[in-house]
């Protein structure tokens, strides 16, 4: 049977000269950096070229970057370690509805420590509004925080716009920017970023490695003790193999973007088109512009997104509903709920997220096997079959788009 991987938001596959140069560095270049003999010299010299070759994609410094256990250990880091840092000048942050749990619950964990956070609402299209950001923002406010890519819908938010914002208001901004990170042209001076997010395993490198850009002069309270790793910011041995593997595929990335970017835009195009053209009563959730190049999602009107990736992965199509780390959950995406999508519409969503190993017959079998999927999903719907009694909700539910 044909394997399909569409679940790369999720996690990627390590590229070939990743895994290569993470053996090497497991086996032969296994010092512990901080050994001054020559095992450890050289294991530290790995660091320091990852090191740069971070700082290069986003053009920060070297010494700006932090290697961390992944996107969500910097999300936490930044944002506690930021907000009680500050919490002499106020105690009021700003963040967005549609967070990647690491931030929500970082947030979440500061308002039980007597801090006031502010969750942006957003349209039904995933887009942030700056009046709204603008008319937030108190004497009070000390941090923005704000996602680049919202890692369910595709939304690539203005970052730029908001970055200007926050300086001129000198306020600290943070984005998490672990779906745009080697994706998206990000440039944190342009951009007016204090702190950034990324993650090893979203762009081929490894699981539980990735960074924080934390720019020269900005103070975080320490969330962890004991080592003077990271120029004491991060303590504990670093995870060398890692390391070394993030910064090579971060510069690969970096040299493949615009390429790739133009094919998966090519791909995803073909398959939302295939998709909407071919199956009725879908729905595209998300930007229709403004979207990351390899993401796709669609709600099924009458069927539960989780029984479409059950039948998809028994035709060996990997997918996700919403977002991985809520399912298991029954409860609806707290994305698709932000923008204003109604739970039915919500519990039929499928998130299909293209990466540099499809091609344009992975597509083809997908638009292949989905309609009949789908048909057999709800012909043994009981909603589908009372379709126009049920779809009474499209009368409160002012987003739903989807044809009759
Ligand atoms: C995956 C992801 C994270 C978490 O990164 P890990 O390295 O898996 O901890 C954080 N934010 C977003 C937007 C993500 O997609």
């Amino acid at each position: 049977m044909r394997k399909v991987y569409l679940d790369h938001s999720a996690t990627t596959p390590v590229r070939s000269e990743v895994a290569q140069v993470v053996t090497e560095y497991y086996t032969n270049i296994f010092g512990n950096p901080s050994s001054v003999h020559s095992f450890g010299r050289e294991a530290r010299k790995g660091i320091e070229n990852a090191r740069e070759q971070v700082a290069n994609l986003i053009n920060g410094k070297p010494e700006e970057i932090i290697f961390t256990s992944g996107g969500t250990e910097a999300d936490n880091m930044a944002i506690i370690g930021s907000a009680l840092a500050n919490k002499n000048k106020g105690k009021h942050i700003i963040t967005t509805a549609i967070e990647h749990h690491a931030v929500l619950d970082s947030c979440k964990y500061l308002e039980k420590e007597g801090f006031k956070v502010t969750y942006l609402p957003v349209d039904s299209e995933g887009m942030i509004d700056l009046e709204t950001l603008k008319a937030n923002i108190t004497e009070e406010t000390i941090l923005i925080t704000i996602m680049h890519v919202n890692n369910e819908v595709g939304t690539i938010l203005p970052i730029k716009e908001v970055g200007a914002i926050a300086k001129e208001r000198g306020i600290l901004f943070h984005v998490d920017a672990v779906q745009s990170y080697g994706k998206l042209p990000i440039d944190v001076n342009e951009m007016n970023i204090d702190m950034l997010s990324a993650s090893g395993h979203k762009i081929y490198g490894v699981k539980g490695v990735g960074c924080l850009y934390l720019r020269r002069g900005v103070k975080l309270h320490p969330i962890m003790f004991g080592g003077a790793q990271e120029r004491k910011r991060r303590p504990g041995t670093e995870n060398v193999p890692g390391i070394v593997g993030f910064g090579l595929a971060s510069e690969l990335a970096g040299q493949e973007m615009e390429m790739e970017n133009q094919r998966l835009t090519v791909l995803r195009d073909k398959l939302i088109t295939g998709i909407l053209e071919n199956i009725p009563c879908t729905q595209l959730n998300g930007h229709r512009t403004q979207r990351l190049p390899g993401n796709v999602n669609i709600s099924f009107e009458f069927i539960e997104g989780e029984s479409l990736l059950l039948m998809l992965d028994l035709k060996g199509i990997a997918a996700s509903s919403g977002s991985a780390c809520t399912s298991g959950s029954l409860d609806p995406s707290h994305v698709l709920m932000a923008m204003g999508l109604c739970h039915e519409i919500a519990h039929g969503s499928l998130r299909l997220t293209l990466g540099r190993d499809n091609t344009e017959e992975d597509i083809d079998y997908v638009l292949e096997v989905l309609p009949e999927i789908v048909e057999r999903l709800r012909a043994m719907s009981p909603l589908y079959n009372n379709r126009d009694k049920h779809r009474n909700h499209r009368e409160e539910c002012s987003i739903c788009t989807l044809r009759k």
